[in-house]
């Protein structure tokens, strides 16, 4: 590697500036010293607002936490911060071979035979999800079997009307930015699991889509980036990690060169896979961060002068199979009298507009909202959307996935360090792998790592002083 000057000296790197990389520093900054790297010219990562021309800001990445995500409302209450509950009340909308149909809760209503279709596959899936322990999803009795095969080839076998299984693929699309086809069996499960049950990632009140924050989430970042303040650095892109003969890890970035006795690498998969280790990362991490692929979200906001669908007793809750935006939400801001309308393209939509221009995307989008919500949607005051596969540093979300044959092929050993090198992110997760919750608790494990093993070499270097002094 280049040698320069600029060459500092910290106990610690901690490789990107999204929650999991910020809350990691926090817990160390305290003890050791401490620098944050990070690529672009702010926090966050998957956490971003979007400011409005009016003034309001929306989320355009993560945004939502809910019960069971107690280190995300600690933290939300250790910087300051507060929630407050989505809009959830009205009647929520199927939109069904060109027809609009009203109903409360997660289940829409449908034909009976469907609707009982769909009620024993969810069922029987989450008899499944319950029986693995998220921390060793690989140990469950029919780990082999279930990761052999996608949840698409489960659904086929399982769910005997194609209507509830485009209604289950809503659903999954919805959770993992990602169409069943992609994905391992066990890893669906697993995902659940994590989060404890599908029905709660899927639902609002009570679920996983329960509670907003104000300012952002990214605000939560800003705060915590202020706390850090000169050990972070933005426009840092990390590009290699080296091991030196002295036993110091060096780390090379746009700028210069940092000395450490401990990485913590807190970004997604596939940016690890575009950083150069020498020596190389084992083969077995290699491999396994090739099959940890992203899935693929827009999210797309349109803002209006009021929630207008309110009035017409609407959630702004939409399901529809044909889309192309399949989910749609009421965004509006507490407290703020615009009114936001939210929706996602995910999986394979998502990966057809991201090729299209964003005119066709807005026009396709609005098309929808119209559709869904009557001819007043179709011209908002405003409208923005972000394509998380199109941004440099992230390359796809919410999160990565799990082709099949991972998780019992190497998966067993995600979380391990790599000698002096530890990892976090929401990928690295037990519980609520995939969501802000799940990177908190990443960064917790991840410090506790360094922790440990700074303190270890503390004590064996006192003992070879104390030895050295004759003691
Ligand atoms: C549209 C969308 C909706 C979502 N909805 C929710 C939700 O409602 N609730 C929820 O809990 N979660 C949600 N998520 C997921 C959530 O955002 C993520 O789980 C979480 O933000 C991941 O945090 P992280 O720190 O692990 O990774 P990231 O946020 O990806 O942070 C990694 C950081 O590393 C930086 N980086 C990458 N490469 C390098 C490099 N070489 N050198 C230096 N820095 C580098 C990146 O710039 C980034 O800042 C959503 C995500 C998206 C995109």
């Amino acid at each position: 590697m280049h040698n320069t000057s600029a060459v500092e000296r910290v106990q610690v790197v901690v490789v990107g500036a999204g929650i999991a990389g910020l809350n990691a520093a926090r817990l160390l900054a305290g003890k050791y010293s401490v620098n944050v790297l990070e690529a672009r010219d702010r926090v966050g990562g998957r956490l971003q607002n979007h400011y409005f021309a009016n003034g309001d800001s929306v989320d355009v990445g993560g945004q939502w936490v809910g019960p069971g995500q107690k280190r995300m409302y600690r933290l939300i209450e250790a910087l300051g911060a507060t929630t407050w509950p989505l809009y959830d009340t009205g009647d929520n909308q199927l939109h069904l071979a060109g027809k609009l149909r009203r109903y409360r809760g997660t289940i829409p209503r449908v034909n009976p035979v469907a609707l009982a279709d769909l009620g024993l596959v969810m069922a029987r899936f989450e008899a499944m999800a319950k029986s693995l322990d998220p921390s060793a999803p690989w140990q469950c009795k029919n780990a082999a079997r279930w990761d052999a095969m996608t949840l698409d080839s489960w659904l086929q076998k399982h769910c005997y009307t194609s209507l509830a299984r485009e209604l289950f693929a809503i659903g999954i699309g919805a959770v993992f930015a990602a169409e069943p086809r992609e994905i391992s069996l066990l890893h669906a499960l697993f995902y659940a699991r994590s989060g404890n049950s599908l029905e709660t990632l899927l639902a609002v009140t009570g679920g996983a889509q329960q509670d907003r924050v104000h300012g952002g989430t990214a605000g939560l970042c800003d705060i915590m980036a202020r706390q850090l303040g000169e050990r972070l650095r933005l426009n840092t892109p990390v590009d290699g990690i080296e091991q030196l003969a002295d036993g110091s890890l060096q780390v090379r970035h746009a700028s210069g060169l940092v000395q450490c006795d401990r990485v913590i690498m807190a970004v997604p998969p596939n940016q690890a896979l575009r950083i150069r280790f020498e020596p190389a990362l084992p083969a077995w991490r290699d491999m396994l961060l090739q099959r940890m692929p992203a899935g693929s979200c827009i999210k797309c906001i349109a803002r209006y002068d009021k929630p207008f669908w309110r009035e017409d007793g609407l959630s702004g809750q939409v399901a529809s199979p044909a889309g192309p935006v399949r989910v749609t939400f009421d965004n509006s801001e507490q407290g703020k009298s615009s009114g936001l309308l939210m929706g996602f393209l995910e999986g394979d939509v998502a990966r057809h507009y991201s090729r299209v221009g964003p005119e066709q995307r807005r026009e396709a989008v609005l098309d929808c909202f119209a559709r869904y919500f009557g001819e007043a949607a179709r011209n908002p005051q405003e409208y923005v959307d972000k394509d998380w596969s199109s941004e440099a540093w992230t390359r796809g979300c919410y999160a990565a996935l799990m082709a099949p044959g991972t998780w019992t092929g190497g998966g067993q050993r995600l979380r391990e360090a790599n000698g002096q090198i530890h990892w976090a992110g929401t990928e690295f997760a037990v519980e609520w792998f995939g969501y802000m919750e799940g990177a908190l608790e990443s960064a917790e494990r991840a410090a506790a790592e360094v922790d440990g093993a700074l303190q270890q070499a503390a004590r064996a270097h006192s003992r070879e002083s104390a030895v050295a002094c004759g003691g």
